[in-house]
């Protein structure tokens, strides 16, 4: 979602160069209508940018239904599935649990505005599964619980700085839509437009990876930091797995200068278990963010921490927050339906051996062929990199040009009824509906289609 900032006002939609793979494009007569239509109401005629294709080849499929681990379109064209709503279908699409309880709740009327019981039933889940946190609160999606944690932590500390690093995306509020400058530690610019100059001067940017910017930063900015932010695996922007020995580094640097860690786990939680990404390093972090998974595939976002740190949220404390829709019992009633499969003993191990076994089949593959070609993954979180770098752990690592590859690929995946997200920088997911079947019919297709990006066949 991060490299879509960049890329969105770029692109010509539907520009389809000569096929010259070895299958016919699919049919898309249905969905460019709609699209067409769509553009007369939607800027883009999309709601969320990363939708419009502006990364590869042709016009934004419009889906019409999803069903486990397919998809299919208006044209009826079916498709494997690795994009998930961009993650929170760890179940796959519409599972019947799900399903079930949402209906269920729903006879009852669908907002009150009021506490329901089913929001402490979602929090006992959460609370009891994660050691880091002793309160939450629920927001409607990622990004109001990533600003709202952002402001208890300049609450808190009465600090006014954060530190972001370059390649993580931490949804599209103020503070974070920012990129780094030049140099190694920089006052953060802008990446959109819209955004207050005197906003992206609050937040400092630094490359992934890297203590010898991260200590360079705390020299600098030392008493002003309320937080740093990371995403607990970086995930929007390639998939950036970073050293255990920095994210200790980074806990250290925290403690020593009262600066609170956040973590933003919106995609890895729940996706590497109920601790996220701070479960698999072990880590601490002050202040935790979830949504996707969360959410069961309907719009639910939480913060979390401390007892002590959640007391300055209002009405305890002193820090604003709220919503509308906040607790929504229809969104709790899918977050209950979705966690309570989760925890069914072995969910996790099932899930990552099968997700395990598909990229590593893949990259065997691609290196016996000596294709320039990484799959890096953690988890049942995959990332298609063309390169042969064996690590890459931060954004200036990734090479721009490799994105053209990714476009043939993209296309032909999706000619062979493989849906991944419309970007080369996007991660894709496997879920527990993906069977060893479908799996290995994939990887046939994600075969074929190297062979023709590297022009082997
Ligand atoms: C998706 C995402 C967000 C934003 O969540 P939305 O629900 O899209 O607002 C924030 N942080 C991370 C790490 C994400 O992946």
């Amino acid at each position: 979602m991060l490299e879509s900032l960049k890329k969105m006002f770029s692109g010509n939609e539907g520009d389809m160069p000569v096929n010259t793979g070895s299958k016919p494009d699919i049919s898309r007569e249905k969905s460019k209508e709609l699209y067409e239509k769509a553009k007369t109401y939607f800027p883009g005629g999309v709601n969320s940018p990363v939708r419009a294709f502006k990364s590869v080849y042709g016009t934004p499929l419009f889906i019409q239904k999803g069903d486990g681990c397919f998809v299919w379109d208006a044209d009826g064209n079916q498709f494997i599935d690795f994009c998930g709503s961009w993650g929170p279908l760890i179940l796959g699409h519409n599972p019947a649990k799900v399903r079930e309880k949402v209906t269920e709740v729903m006879q009852n009327g669908m907002s009150f505005g009021a506490p329901t019981a089913l929001e402490n039933e979602l929090a006992e889940i959460i609370i009891k599964n994660n050691k880091h946190v002793e309160k939450i609160r629920f927001t409607s999606s990622g990004t109001e619980a990533v600003m709202s944690a952002i402001r208890l932590a300049r609450g808190y500390t009465r600090r006014d700085k954060i530190l972001k690093f370059e390649g993580c995306y931490h949804g599209h509020s103020d503070s974070l839509l920012v990129k780094a400058g030049s140099g190694l530690v920089t006052f953060g610019e802008t990446s959109s437009l819209g955004v207050p100059k005197s906003f992206a001067e609050e937040t400092i940017v630094i490359p992934l990876n890297d203590t010898e910017a991260l200590t360079q930063a705390f020299a600098q900015f030392k008493d002003q930091l309320a937080a740093v932010i990371i995403e607990g695996i970086p995930a929007n922007n390639g998939l950036l797995i970073q050293d255990e020995a920095y994210i200790e580094f980074l806990q250290k640097i925290c403690k020593e200068n009262g600066t609170l860690l956040i973590f933003d786990e919106v995609i890895t939680g729940f996706r590497l278990g109920f601790e996220g990404a701070a479960g698999y390093y072990n880590a601490k972090p002050d202040i935790v963010t979830y949504g996707k998974i969360l959410g069961g595939g309907l719009p639910v976002g939480m913060y979390g921490a401390s007892s002590e740190i959640m007391g300055h949220i209002s009405p305890d404390g002193g820090v604003y927050q709220a919503g509308t829709l906040s607790g929504n019992p229809v969104a709790m009633a899918a977050g209950i339906a979705q966690l309570t499969e989760l925890l069914r003993s072995g969910f996790y191990k099932e899930l990552n051996s099968k997700a395990k076994e598909f990229a590593e089949g893949i990259q065997r593959f691609a290196t016996a062929r000596n294709y320039k070609f990484k799959v890096f993954h953690v988890g049942s979180i995959f990332w298609f990199a063309f390169t042969d770098k064996d690590k890459i752990q931060c954004a200036e690592d990734i090479d721009p040009a490799s994105m053209e590859k990714f476009k043939v690929m993209h296309r032909e995946l999706l000619n062979r009824g493989i849906y991944l997200g419309p970007s080369g920088y996007e991660v894709g997911f496997v879920s527990a509906a993906h069977t060893k079947i479908e799996l290995e019919k994939a990887k046939r297709a994600i075969l074929e289609a190297l062979d023709i990006v590297f022009r082997n066949k």
